[in-house]
């Protein structure tokens, strides 16, 4: 007989903290350092409040209407709330001063657009900037050069607050292969603070279920997980 849900994503949730331990542990870095961001798209608020429960402090959601009514429920439990999912400027109003940090911004534009909305609702809004680092069509994302050449003009937004990069590599058959992105990431986002050193490069938002051990090798200090501890998404 299969165990009960909750016990199943508290055993998970305890699974994957350990594995973080380890990971870091393996290149001598500080687990602290390094956050857990459940990824609960399709994952119901109930199930959420379960993996709480079992320690998750930060949840990442990438549907804005699924999300608002997510964290409504989850009010309650303080839990850290990030935006990971493809940001459109229309949506800017609804999310900025809800997520404590959005991992998806990808254009000069929406950078304009949430200082907009951060300044009108008297905040400042932390974001990451979302690299296509394996430069495909298909994906969201500044191309590496692109964001080099705005870079220059990001530190100027009073209300936004730009925390450091986010990518989403190519997907690979073996984990391993997702090395040399989450290199590459990491040795843009130095270069990046060299080159403007008004842009803060503290976070690296890198690595999903199949490869979060190798992005904590190479610097990630948020990784986000959602199969690894809800089980497989039927979408
Ligand atoms: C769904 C999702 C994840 C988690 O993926 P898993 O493979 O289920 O761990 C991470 N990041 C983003 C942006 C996602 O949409």
């Amino acid at each position: 007989m299969e165990p009960p849900v909750s016990e199943t994503v508290a055993a998970r949730v305890q699974a994957v903290l350990t594995r973080i331990h380890h990971a870091a542990g393996k290149v001598g870095r500080n687990p602290q350092a390094i956050r857990l961001v459940a990824a609960t798209k399709t994952v119901s608020a109930e199930r959420i409040r379960e993996g709480i429960a079992a320690g998750l402090t930060n949840v990442g959601e990438n549907r804005l209407q699924e999300a608002l009514s997510k964290v409504e429920a989850l009010r309650d439990t303080g839990v850290c709330w990030h935006f990971i999912g493809q940001l459109q400027r229309r949506k800017v109003k609804s999310v900025v001063g809800v997520f404590d940090l959005l991992h998806s911004v990808d254009s000069l534009d929406l950078v304009k657009e949430i200082d907009r909305r951060a300044c009108d609702a008297r905040l400042c809004q932390e974001v990451l900037l979302e690299v296509n680092i394996g430069h495909e069509p298909t994906k969201a994302g500044f191309l590496i050069d692109d964001l080099f050449a705005v870079a220059p003009d990001l530190a100027k937004w009073p209300h936004l607050r730009v925390k450091g990069l986010m990518a989403i590599p190519p997907r690979t058959a073996e984990a391993e292969q997702a090395r040399p992105y989450f290199q590459q990431l990491r040795v843009t986002a130095e270069r990046l603070a060299r080159e403007v050193p008004s842009l803060a490069m503290d976070e690296l938002s890198m690595g999903m279920s199949d490869d979060y051990e190798i992005a904590i090798e190479e610097g990630a200090t948020l990784v986000r997980i959602g199969t690894a501890i809800f089980g497989e998404r039927d979408e």
